[in-house]
Parts: structure tokens; C-alpha cells; sequence
């Protein structure tokens, strides 16, 4: 498993690589073959364009929507089960962080991607593998998509397509820090905010000029008014972008902003919230103009110059994922399953996101830190406990097992 953990680390798949995807598809797309399955690649879809920062449309350019695997291996009469997979990292295949390091005493290894998913799609194939040479029958489907780091943009229709076909969901995202599971989850959503105004000449013209800034930094602290952490409402802004030079009033400046919320009314209430701000300043705009009173009045397009406007788009791209009964049913067969092997698994709950998000709110009962031990995820230090690469294999066989019991 270690030789494959190396092999698989050194596939640079972070930033869309295209290439390093494409060898790490066939690798593991071969042995699932080689255990029966038919594979099937789905295209992927394009991501909105104003999800990607400015500063970097031209590294975006590149972004070509990844394509999603799927490796099915049907068993009538058996629940089928689908095992959820990101191949990429978020690590630039350009970096300095590259390289498979096992630790002098074999207990630790570093790596781009080891712990975050590397080795959780490792131990998925070592157990679909063991069951396959033991005879247990499973009835699996394993999907690996590439977009996972960046929003599964590319792969959502896919893993809503595998929700529908399967009964429950298991995702290999690394356990938590004490090897618990993650039983519910947060929800994420992206937006950017624009503000438009009038550049003028700071020094000749400034009475003309409506400065963007001003209006974007007014927009940004309404929606600090939005968060409500005692109930797990959050927002965030960044990065920011406006102006050209000190010398000119900016015309345009953005926002792009990130909200988390515990349900789909909190949801609802950060979006309301959102479009709120976005149309308290067409409003204000259109007050204004009245109140001027103008006795010739303006055109539609004088009339628009004078005061900015705001627009705000948004996407929620990673519902949230509370706990049902049939996950809180999940969770306690693979607790129990884990505790038969030795080892107390400790519930949690997490404010990241994960397919899992979006598995189950596809309908799919969903668990996804089935994956191994280790921490530093998303850094240069990103490291796996040795151990756990066979310990979390072991679980995860038991636990197909007995779901298809
Ligand atoms: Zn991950």
C-alpha cells in the first residue's frame, strides 16, 4: 500500500492538470476493471465564469471542465453502495510541494494529496479488492470526479445522476483529527458583488465621479450585518478589486465573498439577505432622483450615472447536510462496525464541505470521512498516519460487508 501511496502521490493532479489527471484515472479505473466494473466517463460541465477571480481568468482559461469516472459493478438483491472519490489536489503541479516522504520511522509519510484523498482512494480499492479474493458480494459503483478542491462545478450533474442509481453513500475524505466520522455538515455558497459607478478625474471632476469603492465598501459592511454566528450564519469577503489609479474615481470595483449556514433556511436567509443590499441601492437610487426634483429631467442614462449601482450573483454550490435518520442509521453501523474491530469512532460535525454535501441532498444517505488519519490537509505539511492506510482499509471492507449482509 505504501508503494502505491508513493505512486499515486507523485501523479501531480492539483490546478486541473490535465495530463497528471488523465494517468491517474486509467491507473485506478484499470483495477476497478480488473474486478468486473464497466466504467463510464462523464463529460464535464462548465463552472460560472464569475466564480474566478479576475486576477486569475487567464490561469482559468485553462480550467476546461474535468470529466467524472464511474466504475459500476451492479449485484442484484444487494444495497447498492457508491463509493465517492476526488482525484484532485489543490496543490499547482508546479510547486514546491511535490514529493512521497515516509518519516525515518515508517509511521508518518508527507505528500501533496496523501492524506486528502490519496489514501482514501487507496484503501477503498485494497477493500473492494480484499472482498473481491474473499468472495463477499458488494454491490458498488465507485465515481471519481476531478473538481472536488474547486466546487465540483464540473461534476455535480454526475453526482446527482449516482445519487439517484445508488441506495447509500460512502466519500473517502480524511476521518477527523481523533478518527471520528462526520455525521453533518455546513453548507457553502459563493458570490460576488459589483458595484458600478462614474470615473472621473480626482482632482478636476471629482463632483462628477461616483466613486465604485465607496459604494462596494458601504455593500461589504451590510453583509458583515448578515452573519449571526450564534447560529452558524457566516460571510466572508475576499478578495477585493477597484480602482485604477489614486487619481481617478473608480467605476468599478468587486467582491467575492463566501456564506456557510447550518440548513436551507439559512440559506435562504443569507441569499435574501444578499439580493437585499443589491436592491436597498437601486431604491435609494431611484429615491434620490425624485427627491432632486428635477424640473427637465434626465435621461435614463444621465439619471444612471449619478448613483452606483450594485449587483450581486450568487451560487449555492454545496447544500448543507444535516442528519437524517437513514444517515444517523449509517453512522451507527459503521460505529459499530469499527468498535467491533477495536477502535471507538467519536461522531463530529464539520463547517467544510465535501460531495457528501451534495450526495445527499440528492437524496443519497451519505457518510464521507471514511477515508484515512493524518491532518495538514490543503498546506505544504499535509501528512498520513501509516497505520491507519490498513486500519481504514480494514473498516471500510467490514463495513461494505455488512451493509450488503
Ligand atoms: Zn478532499
Amino acid at each position: 500500500m505504501i508503494a502505491d501511496l508513493a505512486r499515486f502521490v507523485a501523479i501531480p493532479t492539483g490546478h486541473n492538470h490535465t495530463p497528471g489527471l488523465e494517468t491517474f484515472r486509467a491507473i485506478l479505473t484499470a483495477r476497478l476493471e480488473a474486478l468486473g466494473a464497466k466504467a463510464e466517463v462523464i463529460p464535464g460541465d462548465p463552472r460560472p465564469e464569475w466564480l474566478t477571480e479576475s486576477t486569475d481568468r487567464d490561469r482559468a482559461k485553462a480550467f476546461e471542465p474535468p470529466p467524472t469516472v464511474v466504475c459500476r459493478r451492479p449485484i442484484k438483491e444487494r444495497p447498492r453502495i457508491l463509493l465517492a472519490g476526488h482525484l484532485d489536489t489543490v496543490f499547482d503541479p508546479h510547486g514546491p510541494f511535490q514529493s512521497f516522504t515516509l518519516s525515518p520511522d515508517g509511521r508518518t509519510a508527507t505528500g501533496p494529496g496523501v492524506v486528502d484523498m490519496k489514501g482514501g482512494i487507496l484503501i477503498a480499492l485494497v477493500a473492494l479488492e480484499a472482498l473481491e479474493k474473499m468472495c463477499i458480494p458488494v454491490s458498488w459503483s465507485f465515481l471519481l470526479n476531478s473538481d472536488e478542491e474547486t466546487g465540483s462545478y464540473a461534476s455535480d450533474r454526475a453526482l446527482r445522476a449516482e445519487a439517484a442509481r445508488n441506495d447509500l453513500g460512502l466519500a473517502l475524505e480524511p476521518a477527523l483529527p481523533d478518527g471520528g466520522l462526520v455525521t453533518e455538515r455546513k453548507g457553502s455558497g459563493q458570490f460576488l458583488i459589483e458595484a458600478f459607478g462614474t470615473s472621473a478625474h480626482a482632482g478636476r471632476d471629482f463632483e462628477k465621479g461616483v466613486s465604485a469603492v465607496y459604494a462596494l465598501a458601504q455593500a461589504i459592511t451590510r453583509c458583515e450585518r448578515l452573519c449571526d454566528v450564534s447560529r452558524g450564519l457566516t460571510v466572508n469577503i475576499g478578495p477585493l478589486k477597484g480602482g485604477e489609479a489614486t487619481n481617478i474615481v473608480p467605476d468599478y470595483a468587486a467582491a467575492w465573498g463566501n456564506v456557510r449556514f447550518p440548513d436551507s433556511t439559512g440559506a435562504d436567509e443569507l441569499v435574501r439577505g444578499l439580493e437585499s443590499i443589491a436592491r436597498s441601492f437601486s431604491e435609494a437610487a431611484s429615491g434620490m432622483d425624485r427627491a432632486a426634483g428635477s424640473s427637465a429631467p434626465a435621461t435614463p442614462s444621465q439619471e444612471a450615472s449619478r448613483h452606483p449601482r450594485i449587483r450581486i450573483r450568487h451560487s449555492i454550490a454545496r447544500p448543507a447536510k444535516p442528519v437524517t435518520p437513514r444517515t444517523r442509521q449509517l453512522a451507527e453501523t459503521i460505529r459499530s462496525v469499527s468498535e467491533a474491530l477495536g477502535a471507538p469512532l467519536p461522531f463530529g460535525t464539520s463547517g467544510g464541505v465535501c460531495d457528501g454535501n451534495n450526495l445527499q441532498e440528492a437524496g443519497l444517505p451519505t457518510l464521507d470521512t471514511l477515508g484515512v488519519k493524518g491532518g495538514g490537509l490543503h498546506t505544504q505539511h499535509e501528512w498520513i498516519n501509516i497505520e491507519s492506510l490498513v486500519e481504514r482499509a480494514t473498516m471500510l471492507a467490514c463495513v461494505l460487508a455488512e451493509l450488503s449482509a
